[in-house]
């Protein structure tokens, strides 16, 4: 698995999470059935589905976790922030990256094309990767 692709990684995660989902029900099911066949008497069996049952719930939550962890660490490096500057008179137009204390409609310096003062009309983050939260 590459880092950079990162919508590649989004496919497999989610792919994963339907894998890890189907083991778990699994588990769920093996460890239902030993409870029926220990109440039924067949203790072996049911020590078998039992175990089988713990190791396939403990993977699955293992995997989970660890996918988990690293959409974590893939949020922190957080989509930037950019600011839209615009100068209403001649329409000159910026981007830059977003300060401490821009708000929409805030004035800025004069435009450099006409000296008009310049006007904040967008701020908005920069997306690089359309990246569907996990849910559960
Ligand atoms: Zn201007």
């Amino acid at each position: 698995m590459s880092e950079n692709s990162s919508s590649a990684t989004t496919k497999i995660s989610t792919y994963l999470t339907m894998i890890v989902l189907i083991v778990l029900a699994l588990s769920m099911v093996a460890l239902i059935s030993s409870v029926n066949l220990f109440v039924g008497g067949n203790e072996v069996a049911a020590g078998y589905l039992l175990v089988i049952g713990l190791i396939a719930m403990a993977l699955s939550l293992y995997v989970m976790v660890q996918s988990r962890k690293r959409i974590a660490d893939m949020k922190i490096e957080a989509p930037k922030v950019m600011t839209t500057i615009e100068c209403r008179k001649c329409g000159f137009k910026s981007v830059r990256e977003f300060q401490r204390g821009d708000f929409v409609f805030k004035e800025l310096d004069p435009c450099q094309k006409c000296n008009e003062k310049m006007l904040i009309t967008a701020i908005f983050k920069e997306v690089r990767e359309r990246e569907k939260p996990f849910a559960f």
